[in-house]
């Protein structure tokens, strides 16, 4: 299998209870290696930016509030399939219908203050790493 690297958040409903700690724990103990890491406040271009996406979706402006509304912590998680490992850790976007066991079962508030963020391809994985990291922040 190849090893792979993909773009992490954890976002401001999990940092605000602690959680850290907590969301890293399930990645290494499956696996997942955190080659880089950072408390950052995302100010509201960064969101909008990084949400670009979503921009027509109904739900856009609460999404970008609520990415602003505390701290994140960005991360590169590296290992076997990491993309797709992370998101089978992370479980479903809503977390009335993530399987038992996963972060967002586990953690999640709400399907939008949903505790964290990966990546949904190796192609999205390398530019959000990018968006958020300089080459020399990343040590694996
Ligand atoms: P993900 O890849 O599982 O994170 O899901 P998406 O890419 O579809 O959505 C991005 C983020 O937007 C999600 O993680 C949620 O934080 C938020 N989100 C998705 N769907 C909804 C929704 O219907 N309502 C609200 N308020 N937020 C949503």
């Amino acid at each position: 299998m190849a090893t792979e690297r993909t773009f992490s958040i954890i976002k401001p409903d999990a940092t605000r209870r602690n959680l850290t700690g907590a969301i890293n724990a399930v990645f290494e103990k499956n696996g997942l290696r955190i080659v880089a890491q950072k408390r950052i406040q995302m100010s509201q271009a960064q969101a909008e930016t990084f949400y670009g996406v979503h921009h027509e979706r109904p739900f856009f402006k609460d999404l970008v509030s609520f990415m602003v509304s505390g701290p994140v912590v960005v991360q590169v998680l590296e290992g076997d399939n990491a993309v797709a490992k992370n998101r089978e850790l992370m479980g479903a976007t809503n977390p009335a219908n993530a399987a038992e066991g996963t972060i967002r079962k586990l953690f999640a508030e709400s399907i939008e203050a949903n505790s964290v963020h990966g990546s949904d391809s190796p192609e999205n994985a390398a530019t959000e790493i990018a968006y958020f990291f300089a080459g020399s922040e990343i040590v694996g």
